[in-house]
């Protein structure tokens, strides 16, 4: 143990020299070699960033502007860092390591900055001791143009096993005030599921300080719950429900990124907070007001390197950027990044040019079955007549849907499998195609898949045990739509077996004679620290990323070997898993309209993944605000054919007119044309010469939109009502256009 005086005589004499509130948890401190006041920076005609002589950020500027981002308050070493240390039952699982006090040695190597720490003061399970870890930390901000990229490494020196450092943010910037317009002008870009655009975050996060934590996610699901509403905190994870590992702050002129540019696939977690570093996330902790230096934003990228004994590590860099211009920039120097090394999707052409899709589930969780496979066909015909070919079978399995999840077979009460093969051969012959559902990851408990091999599948946590994800309720009984019927294990991607599962699920569904497999949940799902030793992964943190790249290549490969047509679909959207497969089920914000929902922001920066809408939200029982915003964006459709819907049916014969631009186009949002009235959605999409820009009153009032698109001449316009023609008519409520320019 250290001497615990000497720590907090160092923290005194930080705190005596910052002038900054009393308290151990908001101590700042430093070497005493170093001489009080000395600042070390770097700049360029870009950015200038320093640090003070005890490691604390206290510069960020945008020189390109003059705008510095750094707001009036604390100070703090640009870094956060945590460690485990055996169990709760003689240790503990987070211990802080206090990212100031410490003792920082601070050099300037050309373009860069070094802050390094030879031995780190850590907090022991007793509250108020410390110790001294042997334990190595060096940060490196290299200044790049406009951008700051940061490493660290950690070495970590310690004998004993059971001292692990478990998590990093780098970096952490604290003191965020504003992007140089106020903070009202500030927009968060936030890529929960298909996108958040969060305004006036600053604001949004100074008025949740007072209030409870508010955490929104996944149903019942405990493991799906991440702090997303800004109270007390966004924090997110990648991969999912993140679906890219970048955010920005944007005031429409200028703007701040962060990319963690982290080709590991680690778990990560994006996370942007007030600046209150020690308050304990829960719903039962009494919210607490910020005190004045605490009145600022911090931002960060958290990474789990579970850094052991004897181990070094070097982390991926994350890069902060200072850029001009409006969110745009930050989505295309992520793209830039992702463009080196991420696969792009490659979909049979079929599949380019679908509007969406029909469903129908024969059999549901209760074991009831609503239809067999002898009404495959008529569901087609249903889904035709509203211009859709394509049928998504749920329930198809004897064991019903969301039941002993992984095995499937046929079921005879439903027709036997030579029923199912002829209901499929009759949907091939009247022009439609069929896919059928498995799961991607779930495994249930009550299966004898599961005792035989499932438990040493099943993701595990930190003490061993199973993940468990609970799915349920149905009909109108209590016995169902009360109690949770189910609660699954989650395969580990990692596991030994669990991909040639898979493979299994799509060879068999392949010969019924489907044209297609779709896997639920593979394309996201929490990526779980997986801390079973048996199974592939080194780190409990690269157990999901890159072990999902993994199989989804090798599907892919089996999938086209049989077929190379055949389709490849599963359920929620990330980018580093879209490249693999040919059309995503997505779910979640940003994917259904919501005064926040921003899906541009994944559709601008991977506009080649095939996804649809998923009907959610507030708005649901909504149709032409759900069809009308996936149309606007240009999501496929989900589920639609069940009623007729002359609407939807319009939206679907304007994406097969114009299929060409509008589904195998590059969607652009709104670069290229201007539109004079913001209360109409617009956005463009491009295919060689031509540029459609789709129209969308999402309002309750008629409106007028002018077009113009520089360089660009009005070719044809398409609106709700088939009679019209011509560029100029009123946009009734919930109705869309679509305008089509040819390059003069
Ligand atoms: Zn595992």
């Amino acid at each position: 143990m250290q001497n615990r005086r000497s720590f907090l005589t160092r923290a005194a004499a930080g705190l005596a020299a910052a002038g900054a509130s009393v308290g151990l948890e908001r101590a700042v401190g430093g070497p005493q070699e170093t001489a009080p006041g000395e600042r070390y920076e770097l700049s360029n005609e870009s950015v200038r960033v320093a640090l003070d002589s005890e490691g604390r950020l206290v510069e960020l500027t945008n020189r390109q502007t003059g705008h510095s981002y750094l707001a009036k308050g604390g100070r703090h070493a640009p870094w956060r860092m945590y460690y485990r240390w055996s169990t709760p039952l003689d240790g503990a699982l987070e211990l802080e390591i206090p990212t100031d006090g410490q003792k920082a040695r601070i050099r300037r190597d050309g373009n860069a900055l070094e802050l390094s720490y030879e031995t780190l003061t850590g907090a022991v399970p007793q509250t108020g001791k410390t110790r001294q870890l042997q334990i190595g930390l060096t940060v490196r901000i290299s200044l790049e143009g406009d951008r700051l990229i940061w490493t660290a490494r950690i070495d970590n020196r310690e004998k004993d096993k059971d001292l692990e450092i478990s998590e990093l943010w780098l970096p952490w910037i604290y003191g965020i005030g504003d992007m140089g317009m106020g903070p009202g002008a500030d927009v968060l870009y936030w890529p929960t599921r298909g996108g958040r655009r969060i305004e006036a975050p600053y604001n949004r996060l100074m008025a949740a300080a007072g209030t409870p934590a508010e955490p929104t996610g996944f149903g019942s699901n405990p493991t799906w719950l991440y702090s997303d509403t800004g109270a007390p905190d966004y924090r997110l994870t990648y991969p999912y429900p993140s679906c890219m590992q970048w955010f920005t702050f944007n005031n429409g002129q200028e703007g701040l990124y962060f990319g963690s540019h982290d080709k590991t696939l680690m778990t990560t977690v994006l996370n942007v907070a007030d600046g209150a570093m020690n308050r304990r996330i829960s719903a039962w902790e009494p919210a607490r007001a910020l005190a004045d230096d605490e009145k600022v934003m911090s931002a960060s990228i958290v990474k789990f390197p579970f850094v052991r004994a004897e181990e070094t590590w070097n982390s991926e860099p994350v890069v902060v950027r200072l850029y001009r211009g409006d969110w745009h920039e930050a989505a295309r120097t992520y793209r830039a990044w992702a463009d080196t090394w991420m696969r792009k999707p490659d979909p049979p052409q079929w599949v380019r040019r679908i509007p969406g899709w029909a469903s129908i589930t024969l059999k549901g969780q209760s074991g009831r079955i609503r239809a067999g496979y002898a009404e495959l066909p008529a569901a087609l015909k249903r889904a035709q007549a509203t211009g859709v070919d394509l049928l998504k079978v749920d329930g198809w399995n004897k064991q019903g849907f969301d039941d002993y999840y992984p095995e499937y077979s046929t079921d005879e009460a439903m027709g036997g499998e030579a029923g199912l093969k002829k209901a499929l051969a009759e949907i091939k012959e009247a022009g439609g195609r069929s896919f059928l559902y498995t799961q991607g990851q779930l495994i249930d408990p009550a299966s004898e898949w599961y005792r035989t091999n499932g438990r040493r599948v099943a993701a595990r946590d930190i003490w061993g045990y199973e993940y468990r994800e609970t799915y349920g309720g149905s009909g109108s009984g209590a016995l169902m739509g009360v109690f949770r019927n189910k609660w699954f294990g989650v395969a580990c991607p990692a596991a030994p077996g669990w991909v040639e599962q898979l493979i299994s699920q799509a060879k068999l569904v392949l010969g019924f004679g489907a044209q297609g497999v779709f896997y639920d949940q593979l394309g996201g799902a929490p990526p779980y620290l997986c801390f079973s030793t048996e199974h592939q992964h080194s780190k409990p943190s690269l157990a999901v990323g890159p072990w999902k790249v993994r199989n989804f290549q090798r599907l892919r490969e089996v999938i086209k070997a049989q077929d190379p047509d055949a389709l490849f679909a599963i359920e929620l959207v990330v980018d580093c898993y879209a490249g693999w497969v040919d059309l995503i089920h997505s779910e979640g914000v940003g994917f259904y309209a919501d005064p926040e929902s921003f899906g541009e922001m994944f559709r601008y920066t991977f506009p080649e993944a095939i996804v649809t809408n998923r009907v959610q939200g507030p708005e649901q029982s909504d149709r032409k605000t759900q069809f009308g915003h996936a149309f606007s964006l240009g999501l496929r459709f989900e589920g639609v054919g069940r009623g007729q819907d002359p609407y939807v049916i319009r939206l679907i014969e304007l994406y097969k007119t114009h299929a060409d631009i509008l589904l195998e186009g590059r969607f652009v949002d709104n670069d290229g044309f201007l539109c004079d009235n913001s209360r109409v959605s617009s956005h463009a999409f491009v295919a060689e010469n031509r540029m459609a820009v789709t129209l969308w009153n999402p309002g309750n009032v008629p409106q007028r939109a002018r077009v113009e698109a520089p360089g660009y001449q009005l070719e044809r316009a398409d609106w709700q009502d088939p009679s019209w023609s011509g560029p100029d008519h009123w946009l009734m409520p919930g109705d869309v256009a679509v305008l089509i320019f040819r390059r003069a």
